[in-house]
């Protein structure tokens, strides 16, 4: 065993141990351990402090997760208190235990319609897992099982297990590991930006949901079990749709009977300005995929949020031979159950949509004054930029997509912001508690690495 203190091991020392034996997630290690990962050794509010002592800005919320900030003794005590009462006992057998319960029985409360029913899960991977389990299961039991189809969009991001990767639309995570499993098929994106060509956010808005329809009558409404999408794409851009496509995907779903999985492991908790995405948009969910801001991140939990129709079938039904070890952990679900007191208490949400979410709305449509910034898209405290040389024709960069992206996400770095690209666009999500005056930093560190981008790409050839 290494002493703790080796926590404060020099920088150069903890990333040689961390190049000789820590294998990252979404990482080209050999790069990566060439150069060297940059520690985070702390964080308060909206700020990590990293090996050398130096502050960031998060405009990214950790993984779009810390939604409350970060360093709030209450989540530590309410772990500890956990701990010492009851650190570990599963559901399995017949069994239950105080925080499964008044986690379950809160969620119930707070989410929208007849979600009243959580099947809990460790992480938005295996929720969107047991969520296609389930609605093939919930058609077998009616006796048609035949039924197993289920449709998501190119682009879209659900996880990365077998299973939650495969209703994913990430081609280059299809390409590994021989994805997709059988019974996912895909339909296009509503990303005007990029593929939108000639038509008006709108039409296009139209033209992408009916994707959807033209999809069901393919495959047959006989053999679709569900339709899978997250109210805003987080992974694939922050990907805000036309105003046209939401309600014409209504349309849709109303009109076969298939199941609808409403993914809100990003825009649920608050991200999108209310509680849940499907609030944002007025959408019906059959079953709701939850995470990351569940807990805001501070233990690993997930959660598939049923509604009445489905619990009633699945309960109904043989066993659900499905589970894991860490299904509704005691001490994560009784950190989650602080997250959403504090949430609540604190009108976390409230503030974001009347006020923290406005003036973030309105500094970030501005960047699109700069000379490299297309369009700007947010909703509530998720958004995104497209970079672009010429926005008129929404041109894309000659280098390879990606190239300037990861130019900016640098200089954000060295600006002591963390933004993320996707491509080139570059996204925030940042801590739904983040105020008014790190707003104006979040812009002015942005601007300032957007200007160093600018710079350099015309140095580099690139516009
Ligand atoms: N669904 C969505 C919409 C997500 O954004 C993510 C993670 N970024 C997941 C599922 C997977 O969650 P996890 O990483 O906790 O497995």
């Amino acid at each position: 065993m290494r002493p703790m203190s080796e926590n404060h091991l020099p920088t150069a020392e903890l990333q040689a141990l961390d190049a000789a034996h820590h294998m990252h997630p979404f990482t080209e290690g050999d790069a990566l351990n060439a150069k060297g990962a940059r520690i985070i050794t702390a964080a308060q509010g909206c700020y990590l402090t990293d090996s050398d002592g130096i502050e960031i800005l998060d405009g990214m919320a950790g993984l779009w997760c810390v939604n409350i900030g970060y360093g709030r003794q209450e989540m530590a005590d309410a772990a500890a208190r956990q701990m010492r009462q009851l650190p570990f006992y599963n559901t399995f057998f017949q069994t239950s235990h105080p925080p499964a319960i008044h986690l379950a029985a809160k969620l119930a409360e707070i989410a929208p319609g007849d979600l009243n029913h959580v099947f809990f899960n460790g992480s938005g991977s295996d929720s969107n897992d047991t969520n296609l389990r389930m609605a093939r299961v919930y058609w077998a039991h009616q006796g048609k099982p035949e039924k197993q189809v289920v449709i998501s969009r190119w682009n879209g991001y659900h996880g990365s297990t077998m299973g939650a990767a495969s209703l994913g639309g990430m081609k280059g995570m299809h390409k590994q590991g021989g994805l997709p499993i059988p019974g996912i098929v895909h339909i296009n994106q509503p990303d005007w930006w990029a593929e939108g060509g000639d038509m008006s956010p709108e039409e296009f808005g139209i033209a992408r949901a009916r994707e959807l329809e033209e999809m069901i009558l393919e495959v047959g409404e006989d053999k679709v079990a569900a339709f899978i999408a997250e109210p805003v794409q987080g992974a694939g851009g922050v990907i805000v749709p036309p105003d046209s496509y939401w309600p014409e995907i209504k349309r849709i779903l109303a009109k076969y009977d298939i199941l609808f999985i409403a993914d809100e492991v990003i825009c649920g908790f608050g991200r999108t300005g209310n509680w849940f995405g499907c609030q944002t948009y007025d959408l019906h969910p059959d079953i709701m995929t939850i995470a990351k801001g569940l807990s805001s991140g501070y233990l690993p939990i997930g959660g598939s949020l049923v509604s009445d129709k489905v619990a009633q079938v699945i309960n109904a039904g043989d066993e659900f031979a499905h589970g894991y070890t860490y299904s509704a952990h005691p001490v994560a679900a009784a950190v989650a159950l602080e997250n959403l007191r504090i949430l609540q208490d604190e009108k976390i949400i409230e503030t974001v949509q009347a006020e923290t979410g406005p003036y973030l709305k309105e500094k970030w449509e501005a960047l699109t004054d700069h000379p490299m910034v297309g369009e700007a898209k947010i909703v509530g405290m998720m958004a995104s930029i497209a970079l672009t040389p010429d926005k008129a024709s929404r041109a894309k960069f000659a280098a390879k997509a990606g190239t300037v992206g990861l130019m900016a996400r640098e200089r954000c770095f060295a600006n002591h912001l963390v933004m993320r690209h996707v491509g080139d666009r570059m996204i925030i999500s940042p801590p739904l508690v983040i105020t008014k005056p790190e707003i104006d930093l979040l812009i002015e560190r942005a601007r300032k690495a957007l200007d160093e981008t600018y710079a350099q790409v015309k140095a580099d050839g690139l516009w």
